[in-house]
């Protein structure tokens, strides 16, 4: 029914996303993207992912003639409902709950559902998203049991037999630098520290050992910590 041999990638242009890409292509016989423009604040990163993706086509030969169409979808709305330092110009911080306020409330559950939507008309089987549930930042969308239930939820409500694959989910930053490295070797590596982009606040400034960004807000500590680590074991 839908084929078993594509597979759609949720691909926003950081670190986790452009290592699930290498992912699929390793795995799949055609692979298309896709991104989502909710009004992040660091919406810098749609830019960087056409980046990323010029490079895979350049450097990667065997993966260019796998890598289909790209699709952007308009997800404003998102934006407007909600109240969160990644939609609006607050401060980061820790909420009551434990959460961070950078958490925006059902991200993953719709993108998962309008990639859905997409791999249904495109008769694609495969989804390929970067949710970890390791050194995360506790987001409830994130864990391994929400995307099988949305699987589920997905399958039942679409009638098509989906599969959701996450492969960051059990791995620290540090193991996927590890796994970039083993799917794509230096030239991957090095893609990955140039263009990707992570830095909530847009800073694409100068190059640090670990890529670009300011090095002080909760996305790039955790880039850099990864980095740092995957580093010191290589050594
Ligand atoms: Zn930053």
């Amino acid at each position: 029914m839908n084929d078993a041999r594509s597979a759609l990638v949720l691909f926003s242009g950081g670190q986790d996303s452009t290592t699930c890409l290498a992912w699929a292509l390793e795995r799949f016989d055609h692979v298309e993207t896709i991104a989502f423009d909710y009004r992040q604040r660091h919406r810098i990163e749609l830019d960087q992912r056409l980046v990323v993706l010029d490079e895979v086509r350049r450097q990667f030969p065997q993966w260019k003639e796998k890598l289909g169409e790209d699709h952007f979808i308009d997800m404003g709305v998102l934006g407007q409902i909600s109240d969160t330092s990644l939609t609006r110009d607050v401060a980061f911080k820790m909420e009551q709950d434990g959460l961070p306020n950078t958490f925006v409330p059902g991200r993953n559950l719709l993108f998962f559902t309008f990639a859905a939507a997409v791999a249904w008309r495109r008769n694609i089987r495969n989804m390929v998203g970067g949710m970890c549930e390791t050194d995360y930042s506790g987001y409830p969308d994130c864990r391994d049991n929400t995307i099988k239930a949305l699987q589920v939820t997905l399958n039942l409500g679409m009638d098509r037999s989906f599969v959701l694959h996450t492969p960051l989910m059990w791995l620290d930053k540090a193991e996927t630098w590890a796994m970039a490295e083993e799917l794509g070797g230096a030239a991957l590596v090095e893609t990955i520290l140039e263009h990707t982009h992570t830095c909530y606040q847009s800073e694409r400034g100068p190059m640090h050992a670990w890529g670009r960004g300011c090095g002080e807000c909760p996305a790039c500590v955790l880039r850099k910590r990864g980095y740092e680590t995957w580093k010191a074991k290589a050594a």
